[in-house]
């Protein structure tokens, strides 16, 4: 979809640093990174909510958020995988994301 940024990152006209692809999914730094690790973890194809997805690409996601998180070094402190939907939640992007958190403590319930 050419006006969604996520799509024009997996494409490669908007820049990031690109952490891992295969021919289903795309991982990247955040922007604007709220912990030393901060990765968005998107589905390829534009799929634009959780509520959209299927089970197994939703699968393959977390599966590789945990790759990741295991990859980069944060099992042995913990982390947090973050899917927002919609207004309440502060979904700014429709195109289905995971966030992978991880370096610091993080409160709980959540802001
Ligand atoms: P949401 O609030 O929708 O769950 O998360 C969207 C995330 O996308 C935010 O953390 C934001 O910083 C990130 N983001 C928005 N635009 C860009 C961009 O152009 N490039 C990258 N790498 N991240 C982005
Ligand atoms: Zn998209």
């Amino acid at each position: 979809m050419s006006n969604c940024i996520f799509c024009q990152v997996i494409s490669r006209k908007k820049a990031a640093t690109v952490v891992y692809e295969d021919a289903e999914i795309f991982a990247f730094n955040d922007i604007n990174p709220q912990a030393p690790t901060h990765i968005l973890i998107v589905p390829r194809e534009h799929i634009a909510t959780i509520e959209d997805a299927s089970p197994d690409i939703l699968g393959k996601l977390l599966a590789k958020a945990t790759d990741l998180a295991k990859s980069g070094g944060l099992s042995a402190k913990g982390y947090r995988i973050v899917i927002n939907f919609g207004d309440h939640a502060g979904q700014s992007v429709y195109h289905l994301h995971v966030h992978l958190l991880g370096g610091r403590w993080f409160s709980w319930p959540p802001g």
